[in-house]
C-alpha cells in the first residue's frame, strides 16, 4: 500500500478523532461507570457503519474483517496474515483538572489525566481508516475498548470474556501517551516495559490506655512507626542492587485522639519488582519484619497482600515489525529507543501473558513548553499525536 495514501487517510481520520478525544475529555469516568464514554464510543462506530459487541457493561470489542476473509476462516490466518487486535483502556482518574479548555472535564473531580481519551480516539479514528479500506485489508481486527486500566484490571476480564478469542487473535498492540516525547514521534522499549505490583495492608493489634500511662498499653502506632523504618530495609538489605524494586508505604491510619495510646494501627502500600523471585523474596522479607517488629514490641502484627498486574515484557519479533514500520512511516529520526524500564504498571500486560503482542509510546508533548506527566492535573495533550497513532495502528493492521 501507498504510503502517501496511507498518511492522508490518517490526516482525514485524526480531524474527526480530535472532535471526538475532546468529547471523551469532557466526559471522565471511573473504571467500570464508563457508561457515558460507552456510548460515545458506539456512536462514532456506528457512524462509521461499524457494530460494537458488549463483553461487560463498559467493555467492548468491534470486529473489522477484511472483504479478503469469509466468516467461515475467520478463525485462520487469512493468507497468512495474523489476526491482531488493538486495546484502548477508556476510564478516567479521580483527579481535578486544572487547564481551563473549552472541552476541559465537565465532571467535579474527574479527569483524562492519562491520556486515555487520546488513546480510544486513536482507536475511533483508526476504525474510520480501516473500515474505508477494507478491500485492502487482509486479516481481522478486533478495537478492543477495555474498562478500568488504572483500578482493577478491566483487561484480564475482558480476556476472561473472550475478547481474545471468535476469532482467534494473533497479536495484540497498545499504545499509551508519553509527554516526555514529542508529538510525531514515536517510543519502544524491548523486554521488560513496566513492573509488576502486589499490593499490600498490616493490621498492627495492640492495647489502648491512656496517652499519660504508655506502660498500661502497647502502642500501635509507635509499632506501626518502626515496622515502616524496618520495611525500608526489605529491598535495601535483602535484594540485589542490580534487580530493580519499589517498596511504598502509602497510608497509614491509626489513633483516635492526641492523649490516648492507639491500640490499633493499618497500613497499606505496594511493591513493585520486575521478576517473580525478586517479588517473592520481599515478600518474605516483609513477612519476617512485620510479624518480629510486632512481636517485639508486645504487638500482633500481620500482613495481606493482594496480586497487581503482572509485568508487561514486549516480544521482539513484533517489536521488530513496530520498528520497521515506524522507520518507513515517521522517519527513523521520529523513532525514539526507551532504555528504562518504568516500575508503573499497566495492565495491558494480561494480553501479553496470553498471546504475543507490544506496547509502544505515543509522544504527546509539545516542543519549547513544560510538558506535565501523565497523572498530573495539569496534563496538557499536543493532538497532533493522534494523526501519529492512527497512522501506526492502521498501518499495524493493512501491511503484512
Ligand atoms: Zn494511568
Ligand atoms: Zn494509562
Amino acid at each position: 500500500m501507498d504510503i502517501e495514501y496511507l498518511k492522508r487517510q490518517a490526516a482525514d481520520a485524526a480531524a474527526r478523532a480530535i472532535e471526538l478525544r475532546r468529547e471523551l475529555h469532557k466526559w471522565p469516568e471511573p473504571g467500570n461507570e464508563e457508561f457515558r464514554t460507552v456510548d460515545i464510543i458506539k456512536r462514532a462506530l456506528e457512524d462509521t457503519g461499524l457494530q460494537v459487541r458488549h463483553l461487560l457493561p463498559t467493555g467492548m470489542v468491534c470486529t473489522i474483517s477484511g472483504d479478503k476473509i469469509s466468516e467461515e476462516n475467520q478463525n485462520e490466518k487469512a493468507e497468512g496474515m495474523k489476526n491482531i487486535a488493538l486495546r484502548a483502556d477508556i476510564d478516567g482518574l479521580p483527579i481535578q483538572e486544572k487547564p481551563k479548555l473549552p472541552f476541559s472535564s465537565k465532571i467535579s473531580g474527574y479527569m483524562h489525566a492519562c491520556g486515555h481519551d487520546v488513546h480510544t480516539a486513536v482507536l475511533l479514528g483508526t476504525a474510520m481508516v480501516l473500515s474505508n479500506n477494507k478491500h485492502l485489508l487482509n486479516r481481522c481486527v478486533k478495537l478492543l475498548f477495555q474498562p478500568a486500566e488504572e483500578t482493577m484490571g478491566g483487561a484480564e476480564r475482558m480476556i476472561a470474556a473472550g475478547c481474545l478469542r471468535n476469532p482467534e487473535i494473533h497479536s495484540v498492540y497498545g499504545l499509551h501517551i508519553k509527554p516526555e516525547l514529542m508529538a510525531g514521534q514515536v517510543g519502544i522499549k524491548y523486554g521488560c516495559v513496566h513492573a509488576a505490583s502486589d499490593m499490600f495492608r498490616i493490621y498492627i493489634k495492640g492495647l489502648g490506655s491512656h496517652g499519660a500511662s504508655p506502660e498500661e498499653g502497647v502502642d500501635a502506632l509507635l509499632t506501626g512507626c518502626n515496622i515502616v523504618n524496618h520495611l525500608q530495609t526489605a529491598i535495601s538489605r535483602s535484594i540485589k542492587a542490580t534487580d530493580p524494586a519499589v517498596l511504598t508505604v502509602g497510608s497509614f491510619h491509626s489513633g483516635t485522639a492526641g492523649n490516648v495510646i492507639a491500640g490499633e494501627a493499618i497500613l497499606e502500600g505496594t511493591v513493585r519488582s520486575l521478576e517473580k523471585n525478586v517479588s517473592d523474596a520481599i515478600r518474605q522479607r516483609m513477612e519476617d519484619i512485620v510479624k518480629h517488629t510486632a512481636l517485639a514490641a508486645g504487638a500482633e502484627g500481620r500482613i495481606e497482600f493482594t496480586k497487581g498486574y503482572p509485568e508487561l515484557v514486549n516480544d521482539d519479533t513484533v517489536n521488530n515489525r513496530i520498528v520497521k514500520l515506524a522507520e518507513d512511516l515517521i522517519g527513523k529520526e521520529n523513532l525514539i529507543r526507551i532504555n528504562s524500564t518504568s516500575m508503573r504498571v499497566e495492565d495491558f500486560s494480561y494480553y501479553l501473558h496470553n498471546t504475543e503482542g507490544a506496547f509502544f509510546f505515543l509522544g504527546s508533548g509539545f516542543p519549547y513548553r513544560e510538558n506535565p506527566p501523565i497523572h498530573s492535573d495539569n496534563l496538557y495533550i499536543n493532538e497532533k499525536c493522534i494523526e501519529t497513532g492512527i497512522l501506526m495502528m492502521s498501518a499495524l493492521c493493512l501491511y503484512e
